[in-house]
């Protein structure tokens, strides 16, 4: 057998892919497996949020991304009788360098993220299936089956199940997955539609449900998503069926055309029991399925691997004690409950035939959403979620805030935020960054304390500072705040780092 490895990671849909980046990123000993033989071709997940690329701009992937993308800033709303236009993320959102939502297939997303692993040296060991995973002692032995039969015994310190849905991580470890299915089918598109205006995303409201097109860009214009017409035949997807309901649903005259990929599937909404069981741990798909309404599927699975990455990375190098994991499903559990509760509301909003509910797809919303839009704070709010800059760990076991509170800035467990000054791309290297605002002198020398310098960086912001007054604030690796203080007493943030990042 051969020396056992720090983690293994199973899967490399986007949730593995961005937490193998991770640990390349930390040196981390770890494989990642993936049992089909080529990465997926279709486009599934169309949309990358901001918070999304905020976090991959740390490992220099975000541009990449956006490079290929579509950011779209506009959303045209169209409701009985009249077209809403709605300006996407321009309010709530003037703190970050990505306010746009990114249109990119996933597709495309897998293939950046394999490329950057490729151009580290890190081969997704395609073709290799998990069978089983058995802990004992220091170690879980995994029988891993490769494409031409043969089978290998691998031993890890962890496993991360990244395996999607159906997880085999999630069954070995005896996790639950709980929750329903809808009984609605979605039929989904990536085609040309000729009629649309271009660059923005289009939504229509009817009594029977709801329609989207979506700017993809490629490998088509347009995604279009919408719900199989109750009463009408199930069987083939065809481009007939998809013009006849464009027809019917919508008062323009679309013209569809040349479909690139056409599906049709049911929508669950299930969540891991747990997201952590010993050495077994859960992220993306295979701890939460939802309906896609949001964009958030995709993105949730990427910031649980990132969330979860360095904290594996520190235990693994003996920098930090294996309490930090339990932070993991602290943190991302309420994160995974609150998609799932956002998506299913949005859902049933949009797809239920209940009469009251159609009544308010079709009376209500054309008189509603003008004011709900023109209601700034309301919209913003919005935003901040969808966006998923809103997610904050502020009630988490690994957020503490000093004996004084900064008047201004964020929170103790919020994510740094990128205004006034740019602050994401100072603080973008691996590792905890310490910010000091106010002159360099009245802060103690024998900083960072402990001599923990390679895994903890110091930036004295002086003039340049964000906030006023005298602010200490630790970035935890993921970007978000850890430690919060007001003045120059830093007995806080030692006892902060005794914990979280012990001195050897
Ligand atoms: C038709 C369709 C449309 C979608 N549309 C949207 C959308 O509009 N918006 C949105 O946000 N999301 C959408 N999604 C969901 C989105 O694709 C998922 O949220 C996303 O793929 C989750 O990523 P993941 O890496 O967690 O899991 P996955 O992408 O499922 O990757 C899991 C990987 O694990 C591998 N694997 C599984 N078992 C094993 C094993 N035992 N050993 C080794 N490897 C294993 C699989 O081969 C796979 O590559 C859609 C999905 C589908 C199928």
């Amino acid at each position: 057998m051969t020396a056992p490895l720090d983690a293994l990671v199973v899967g490399a849909g986007p949730t593995g892919l961005a937490l193998a980046t991770q640990l390349r990123a930390y040196g981390t000993p770890f494989r990642i497996v993936d049992r089909s033989t080529d990465r997926a071709r279709e486009s599934r997940a169309p949309a990358i949020q901001p918070r999304t690329l905020e976090m991959l701009s740390a490992f220099g992937v975000a541009d990449d991304l956006v490079d290929r993308g579509n950011a779209t800033v506009g959303l045209h709303l169209h409701l009985p009788r009249r077209v809403l236009r709605v300006p996407v993320f321009d309010v709530g959102c003037d703190d970050t360098p990505y306010p746009f939502l990114l249109f990119l297939p996933q597709s495309e997303t897998e293939a950046t993220l394999t490329a950057h692993l490729a151009a580290r040296d890190v081969m997704v060991e395609r073709g290799t299936e998990l069978l089983r995973a058995e802990p004992g002692g220091e170690y879980v032995t995994c029988r891993l089956r490769h494409r031409d039969g043969t089978e290998e015994s691998v031993r890890a310190r962890y496993v991360a199940g990244c395996d999607g849905a159906h997880s085999t991580v999630r069954s070995q470890a005896g996790i639950g997955f709980e929750g329903y299915a809808y009984p609605q089918t979605f039929l989904l598109a990536d085609l040309e539609a000729d009629g649309l205006e271009p660059g923005v995303a289009h939504t229509y409201m009817t009594a029977t449900g709801l329609l989207f097109f979506f700017p993809l860009g490629t490998p088509a214009t347009w995604r279009m998503i919408a719900m199989h017409p109750p009463g009408s035949p199930g069987g083939k997807l065809s481009l007939d069926l998809l013009q006849r309901i464009a027809d019917d649903w919508t008062p323009d005259r679309l013209s569809l055309r040349d479909p690139v990929w056409m599906t049709s599937f049911r929508i669950h909404n299930r969540g891991a029991t747990h997201y952590r069981r010993g050495p077994f741990f859960l992220a993306g798909d295979a701890a939460h399925i939802h309906s896609p309404a949001g964009g958030q599927g995709m993105n949730t699975g990427i910031q649980d691997a990132l969330n979860l990455g360095w904290k594996l990375a520190h235990v693994c190098r003996g920098a930090a004690p294996e309490e930090l994991l339990e932070t993991y499903e602290a943190e991302r559990a309420p994160v995974g409950r609150g998609v799932r509760r956002l998506t299913d509301r949005a859902f049933t909003v949009g797809t239920s035939s209940h009469p009251a509910l159609r009544l308010a797809r079709t009376r209500l919303a054309p008189h509603m959403a003008p004011l709900l839009l023109r209601a700034t704070g309301a919209r913003a709010r919005l935003f901040r979620t969808v966006s998923e800059l809103g997610i904050h760990y502020r009630r988490g076991p690994a957020s503490v805030t000093g004996r004084h509170r900064p008047r201004q800035g964020p929170r103790a467990g919020d994510r740094l935020p990128d205004a006034p000054a740019g602050l994401q791309r100072r603080v973008a290297g691996p590792g905890y960054h310490l910010l000091l605002t106010g002159p360099a002198h009245v802060w103690p020398d024998d900083l960072p304390p402990g001599g923990r310098r390679d895994l903890l960086t110091v930036h004295h912001l002086g003039p340049r500072s964000p906030w006023p007054g005298l602010t200490q604030a630790l970035v935890r690796p993921d970007g978000y705040v850890g430690h919060l203080a007001a003045g120059t007493d830093i007995a806080g943030l030692r006892a902060y780092l005794d914990r979280w990042l012990p001195t050897p």
